[in-house]
């Protein structure tokens, strides 16, 4: 609790205890007027400021909100108290000081339960560095990982977590990434391997060269993305504020109506025109309307639909996007390090002039400036020190491949288009994979086949959806139509799309997109390598392993934190279980308060059961709106 909330139960509490005194005195009391002063200690204790903020709305015009209807249905309960005491009736206030008091009761429950579901999403990815730990004069010293600059060297002892992105300079040793990714299996690192802050560091002592600055870690934007995540308001979200802008206005007309037209009826058609009566029944339809239960759960329903998410490695940037979730019938996804693990190995070199050895050599530096995994595979398989100073006048063509100058000799390395593009005749290749062709000084000098392997969770992913309803799956791809329809026919996906730029992904999810139903959800899946604008493009950009690419990271909707595909269900039934308990909680919070209000109208329902039902109504929903935190578990 913070101070805001313990002040607030101090106030309900000693609230509480005078009412307690009051109704032990009551018979002590001489005259109405000094229990109605005696009453009023309670009642301003509880809720003064309800009609500060009563008072503040109606100076700045914006009248009709929760404060307003519980400062003018407990100012009406008093007026009928003293109107029953001058005239000869009893003098009740005490039930206006219990709604104040009780709905101050579910404001503090309110606000307790969505401060806890907010930081339940950070709690659950207990990522933030505490601290990093510099060698000084050869003794470890503890520091700000905000201090720590660039290039600095930062000790991590086992059992720490990591503060900040780096490379491991020396040491072993195995990471927890659970935190990250969801996933409990432990990653082995040594010497040269990339760490991610918000690791653990579990066995050995890592020296560890910082990359990142303390801001720029993945860590770090991790939390602001899970943090900010919450202020994207969903289509519900918006309903919500729409339809109390409408619904406070006509209930609190609706009850001046309740209030004067019966009695003007009764008087003019000469009967008693019970005034008190009517002005308690316009009150109770006051308390009974107040719509808290109905605003409040849908917000922290879809808190604790993000946090249910972030707690199996699936970030997804705002309640609007869970929402879109439950709704995806199209999935459309990237090849390369999507349905494949982008692990390329070299399998053969044909047709080269050249020594293999050689070839290679050209392939990893002209490459070495490319974060495709294609490059990463050509200079891992080259396997020595690739000197970028060997190489000029780079320029990666997406989706086809890279030119450049390696000491001062033209080289090209790409598929087929690119050749076709420069005009150099090659030769084709019968042998399954993807084909890099090379030209040296304008001729054709070969090329690399490698080749990568579906994941092996990747045909059970398809399935999976397919299960969810999905009724499409499509694969758009930059390499060639035979692998392609290789890997598709593998994991079972309905439609191959092959050769493409970047730009024709672009066009092809556009035209998928106007072939999609008016309640149906395109969802592209990529690793945010070159296809950042497809991501923005689809209904719902999901970007994939995007453990340290940044750039995914930026343009994504829906981050898996892991590569595993499988994932892309699990978030669908997390939405989908999220969204069906925010409709849970309307339909049910919305019919007690008709049923509440038919009841107050004709007058059954008195303030007493209004309140409760009122306070009541909130806590299941609240109640309920938790158990999305727990959905797929
Ligand atoms: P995908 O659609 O499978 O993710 P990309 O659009 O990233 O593939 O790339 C499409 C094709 O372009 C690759 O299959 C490869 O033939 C070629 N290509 C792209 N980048 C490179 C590169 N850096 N080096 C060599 N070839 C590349
Ligand atoms: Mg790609």
């Amino acid at each position: 609790m913070n101070k805001k909330q313990k002040n607030l139960l101090l106030r309900i509490l000693s609230a509480a205890a005078c009412v307690a005194v009051l109704l032990l005195c009551d018979r002590m009391i001489p005259a109405w007027y000094i229990k109605l002063l005696l009453y009023m200690i309670p009642y301003l204790i509880v809720g003064h400021d309800i009609l500060k903020k009563a008072w503040k709305g109606i100076r700045n015009r914006q009248v009709f909100d929760e404060n307003f209807l519980m400062t003018v249905a407990t100012f009406g309960a008093i007026a009928v108290g003293i109107y029953n005491a001058t005239h000869g009736g009893d003098d009740d206030y005490l039930e206006a000081v219990a709604v104040m008091l009780l709905y101050q009761v579910g404001e503090l429950f309110q606000s307790y339960a969505v401060g806890r579901s907010r930081r339940n999403i950070s709690d659950l990815m207990d990522i933030r560095p505490d601290y990093a730990n510099i060698e000084e004069d050869g003794e470890l010293v503890r520091v700000d990982p905000d201090e720590v600059e660039v290039g600095s060297l930062i000790v991590v002892q086992p059992g720490e977590r990591i503060p900040l992105d780096g490379v491991v300079e020396s040491g072993s040793s195995t990471l927890n990434t659970a935190a990250l990714t969801g996933e409990s299996l432990p990653r082995e690192v040594s010497e040269g391997s990339e760490v991610l802050s918000g690791c653990i560091n579990q066995s050995g002592v890592l020296t560890i060269r910082t990359t990142k600055e303390a801001d720029e870690s993945t860590a770090s934007k991790i939390l602001d993305l899970v943090e900010n995540a919450a202020s994207r308001k969903s289509k519900s979200e918006n309903f919500i504020s729409k339809f109390a802008r409408y619904y406070t206005p006509i209930v609190c007309y609706a009850a001046l109506a309740l209030a004067l037209l019966p009695p003007i009826f009764l008087a003019v058609t000469g009967r008693n025109p019970m005034i008190s009566e009517w002005l308690y029944r316009a009150c109770t339809f006051l308390v009974i309307s107040c719509p808290c239960a109905v605003v409040i759960n849908i917000p922290l329903s879809f808190f604790a639909g993000l946090g249910a998410a972030s707690s199996q490695g699936i970030l997804i940037k705002g309640s609007n996007y869970l929402e879109a979730m439950a709704q995806v019938r199209c999935l459309v996804f990237d090849k390369t390090s999507t349905i494949t693990r982008g692990n390329f190995e070299v399998s053969a070199i044909h047709h080269t002039l050249l020594e293999e050895e050689k070839l290679l050599e050209y392939a990893a530096h002209i490459e070495c400036h490319s974060s495709h995994p294609i490059s990463l595979s050509l200079q891992h398989a080259y396997g020595k020190h690739v000197d970028a100073g060997r190489v000029t006048d780079i320029q990666e063509i997406s989706g086809r491949g890279v030119t450049g100058k390696v000491d001062g000799v033209p080289v090209a390395a790409g598929n087929a288009g690119l050749m076709k593009d420069l005009d150099i005749p090659y030769k084709d290749c019968h042998h399954p994979g993807t084909i890099v062709h090379m030209a040296i000084d304008g001729k054709y000098a070969g090329h690399i086949v490698i080749s990568d392997e579906i994941k092996p969770s990747s045909a059970d992913a398809i399935a999976e959806l397919k299960k969810a309803g999905v009724r499409k799956t499509v694969m758009l791809t930059g390499d060639s139509e035979k692998t392609a329809q290789a890997v598709a026919g593998q994991v079972g996906i309905d439609e191959v799309h092959a050769g493409l730029l970047p730009a024709d992904k672009v066009s092809l999810v556009e035209t998928l997109l106007t072939q999609t139903g008016r309640n149906e959800k395109l969802a592209f899946v990529g690793d945010g390598i070159n296809d950042a604008p497809v991501l923005s493009r689809a209904d719902i950009g999901i970007a994939m392993g995007a453990l340290g690419s940044d750039a995914a990271i930026e343009a994504a909707d829906v981050v898996l934190m892991d590569d595993d595909p499988l994932k892309i269900t699990k978030a669908i039934r997390i939405s989908r279980k999220c969204l069906r308990i925010v409709h849970e909680n309307l339909i049910f919070s919305l019919g007690i308060k008709v049923i509440c209000l038919i009841l107050g109208a004709v007058g059954i329902a008195n303030m007493w059961i209004a309140i409760i039902a009122d306070v009541g109504v909130m806590i299941l929903a609240v109640l309920n709106a938790i158990r999305a935190l727990f959905a797929d578990r």
